[in-house]
């Protein structure tokens, strides 16, 4: 049963037994009303009394402005996951950006066409696998003369991700005016790499799918931060995006799509719109309420843990370090363990191991002897191979604790 196991996935991951609880009680009648929540119109007041939950403690957590001039932040929920957003990213910001220079340029779109050919840059830091395939999928839809490669961490370890160049090896494009984003991925999943702090950069864009409410987080020196729930807040099916209101209407423009089409740039299906589902206040389409409510409670459970910590996200943050100090403790002091990416970026969520050096066979057993024990889900990433320990908010500290217990016997035993 649930209470004979701790998991440890990478996603989708675990979630509070207690919201899971509640969640089968909610799925045959809400509110004592005999309906369901996913049978609930996504438009019933009951519906947005979830949303306005989910949006404000998402707001309390992350300390995110709230206002209408440019200096606020809209929070949405879209669909289409993390995967979503790299093409969103890129479909809105492009558009954002074609509509601001031809403005600057006094509306000549030969000027304009010039600038799109020679001078739009997309900025990509490249540090593991989810950013590579966020800046595969801007070359797909913008062609690679537009993509630059800030870093590729490849490059500065023998083909492998695992590090994050030192700053004076960046190549960030030097014009802000031509900087359409600058993307990194807070942290990569697969390859357990994650940035300490925020880069710097024009129009800067985040993935935080895999860290969302893990730390605080300077909003403020975003434009957009997204994330897919189903890691650290919920249920998959739903996308949170935070976005600045400077570059949503009416403080930025958004392009014609006439115009983009004589451009030759993409234009983006509606479900990905970012002003869009803004004015809508995500309810443009059929929203999984059921989602944002787990979303919800999540969050919910994490203010109430931390009613005075500042920003309220302080006390999970708090945790999260000292659990994962924990076992990478344990990690560096036993030769038979290897972590693999360089201390200095190394993941609190997802801590890659190899076992003797990456011996396949130590490596079962190592896992076959953790699920006998009722620690699951330590696979790493089937194209990394070793050992990955996911250590999301909903993992608790016993689990870490016996984890960290059964790692110091496996490697008394293994010699
Ligand atoms: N970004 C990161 C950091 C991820 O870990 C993942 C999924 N594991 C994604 C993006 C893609 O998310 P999705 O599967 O929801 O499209």
């Amino acid at each position: 049963s649930r209470n004979d196991v701790y998991y440890f996935g990478a996603g989708p991951a675990p979630l509070p037994t207690p919201v899971l609880e509640q969640a089968s009680k909610v799925l045959l009648s809400y509110n004592d009303s005999g309906i369901g929540i996913t049978e609930i119109s996504h438009r019933s007041s009951d519906a947005n009394a979830i949303l306005a939950h989910a949006q404000s403690s998402l707001r309390q957590l992350l300390d995110i402005p709230e206002s209408d001039g440019p200096d606020g932040y809209q929070i949405l929920f879209l669909q289409g996951g993390g995967s979503g957003e790299f093409s969103a990213v890129v479909y809105n910001m492009v558009s954002m950006w074609v509509a601001k220079r031809l403005k600057a340029l006094g509306g000549d779109e030969a000027k304009l066409k010039e600038e799109v050919e020679q001078k739009m840059k997309l900025d990509y830091f490249v540090t593991g696998s989810w950013s590579l395939k966020a800046s595969q999928e801007a070359s797909r839809l913008v062609g690679g003369e537009s993509v630059n490669i800030v870093t590729d961490s490849r490059k500065h370890n023998d083909g492998k991700f695992g590090v994050i160049a030192p700053t004076e090896s960046w190549t960030q494009t030097q014009s802000e005016q031509d900087t359409v984003l600058t993307y990194y991925c807070d942290n990569e999943t697969v390859d357990g790499v994650e940035f300490q702090s925020a880069p710097s950069g024009a129009n800067l864009v985040a993935d935080m799918s895999s860290n969302f409410l893990s730390r605080a987080v300077d909003v403020r020196k975003h434009a957009v931060i997204f994330g897919g729930a189903q890691k650290n807040i919920g249920t998959t099916g739903i996308t949170i995006a935070i976005v600045s209101n400077s570059i949503l209407p009416p403080h930025a423009e958004m392009a014609d799509p006439k115009l983009l089409r004589k451009l030759g740039l993409p234009i983006g299906p509606v479900v990905l719109d970012w002003p869009t589902i803004a004015k809508n206040n995500s309810l443009y389409n059929t929203l999984p309420i059921f989602d944002v409510w787990i979303a919800g409670q999540v969050m919910g459970r994490l203010l109430d843990q931390s009613p005075s910590a500042n920003p309220r996200i302080a006390g999970q943050e708090a945790e999260s370090n000292r659990k994962a100090q924990m076992l990478y403790k344990i990690l560096d002091e036993s030769p038979i363990y290897h972590v693999v990416p360089d201390k200095s970026v190394r993941s609190r969520m997802n801590i890659c191991v190899r076992v003797k050096g990456g011996d396949a066979d130590a490596e079962k057993t190592f896992i076959k002897g953790a699920e006998a024990r009722g620690l699951m889900g330590l696979k790493g990433h089937r194209s990394v191979g070793g050992i990955r320990i996911s250590n999301y908010n909903a993992v608790p500290v016993a689990a870490a604790e016996k984890l960290a217990k059964y790692m110091v016997d496996f490697a008394n035993e293994t010699k």
